[in-house]
């Protein structure tokens, strides 16, 4: 089973990845991958049930009774259809967030609310159409590339499916492996065409909350900005675990996460307040994002 492949490799890499992989099965075996669409889907990528609002409230989480925590009482709330990017230093806890935010980690304190329902002790085949979490290395099964890309929802009709294609420019991998017919495996896509095919089956999904932990960090910047414009399209909530400041910029608010309080505002207002996000924005503009506009900003301005 292309799951327990999956399950493998996600026990080799690491605590949030295996339960991301463990959720996948448990949606994968348990029922039918995604829900029936709504009667009359909207173009692509049409909303589920609910609208994607998200509340975090009084969130505490630690990864062992040991550990110190990686939040302490964070409240944080989503309106339906707003974009937020999650940025900060390495190891400063945007990964768990998006974990904790998609479910698939328990707080110890405080609950995450998901269009005012707590995620915990969810259905697992009910959130998996609310919500859906990409994380850095795609997972891909052995099928074809259509089924690949309708994993989430398998009902997409060909428009929705041609116009995904469009969008995130999938063309080339189409032609490649002969049409969405041709057969895909893990073992012959490079790093960057899985994240093509996992942003694509993300944006045909019927979740209205869609969670990119560094979803696109093996795509060209072209091809970054491209799935960037598509996904600012797509109706719902989204949350981007972003590595370049074209992401932050793109989203209306920033969240900033460095192990302190969390700082949460508009681009400007989280350059304005710290230190750590200059920093980043600096090192940004200094080359290491080759797509990053001026902002006018300049880091360590205080
Ligand atoms: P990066 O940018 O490097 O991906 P991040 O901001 O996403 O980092 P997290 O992966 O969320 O950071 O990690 C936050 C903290 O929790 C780090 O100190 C990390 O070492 C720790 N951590 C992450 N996963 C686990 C785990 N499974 N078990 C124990 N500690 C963990």
């Amino acid at each position: 089973h292309p799951a327990l492949h999956s399950l493998v490799q996600g026990v080799a890499t690491g605590g949030l990845r295996f339960a991301v992989t463990l959720d996948r099965i448990l949606t994968a075996s348990a029922s039918p991958p995604a829900p029936a669409p709504p009667p009359e889907p909207p173009r692509a990528g049409p909303r589920g049930a609910g609208a994607g609002a998200v509340r975090l409230s009084g969130l505490t989480f630690r990864y062992g009774p040991h550990a110190r925590p990686v939040f302490r009482d964070l409240d944080l709330d989503l309106a339906a259809g707003e974009h937020l990017a999650v940025v900060g230093p390495s190891g400063a806890g945007k990964s768990t967030l998006a974990g904790l935010i998609a479910g698939l980690l328990a707080p110890q304190t405080g609950t995450v609310r998901l269009d005012g329902a707590d995620v915990a002790g969810r259905d697992q085949a009910e959130l998996a159409a609310r919500r859906v979490l990409i994380p850095q290395e795609a997972y891909v099964f052995t099928g074809s590339l259509g089924d690949n890309l309708r994993y989430l929802r398998p009902t997409a009709d060909p428009d929705e499916v041609a116009t995904v294609v469009d969008r995130l420019g999938l063309h080339r991998l189409v032609d490649r492996v002969g049409g969405l017919a041709g057969t895909v495996d893990p073992g012959t896509l490079s790093a960057g065409e899985r994240q093509l095919v996992a942003l694509a089956r993300a944006y045909l999904s019927p979740a209205p909350l869609v969670i990119l932990d560094e979803a696109t960090c093996h795509l060209d910047a072209p091809a970054e900005a491209r799935a960037e414009r598509a996904f600012a399209d797509r109706p719902g909530t989204l949350v981007v675990v972003a590595h370049r400041i074209s992401s932050a910029l793109r989203a209306g608010r920033v969240l900033l996460v460095d192990g302190g309080p969390p700082v949460l505002g508009r681009h400007d207002d989280v350059f304005a307040r710290s230190a750590t996000y200059r920093d980043l924005v600096g090192h940004w503009q200094r080359g290491a994002d080759p797509v990053a506009p001026d902002t006018g900003a300049r880091p360590g301005s205080d």
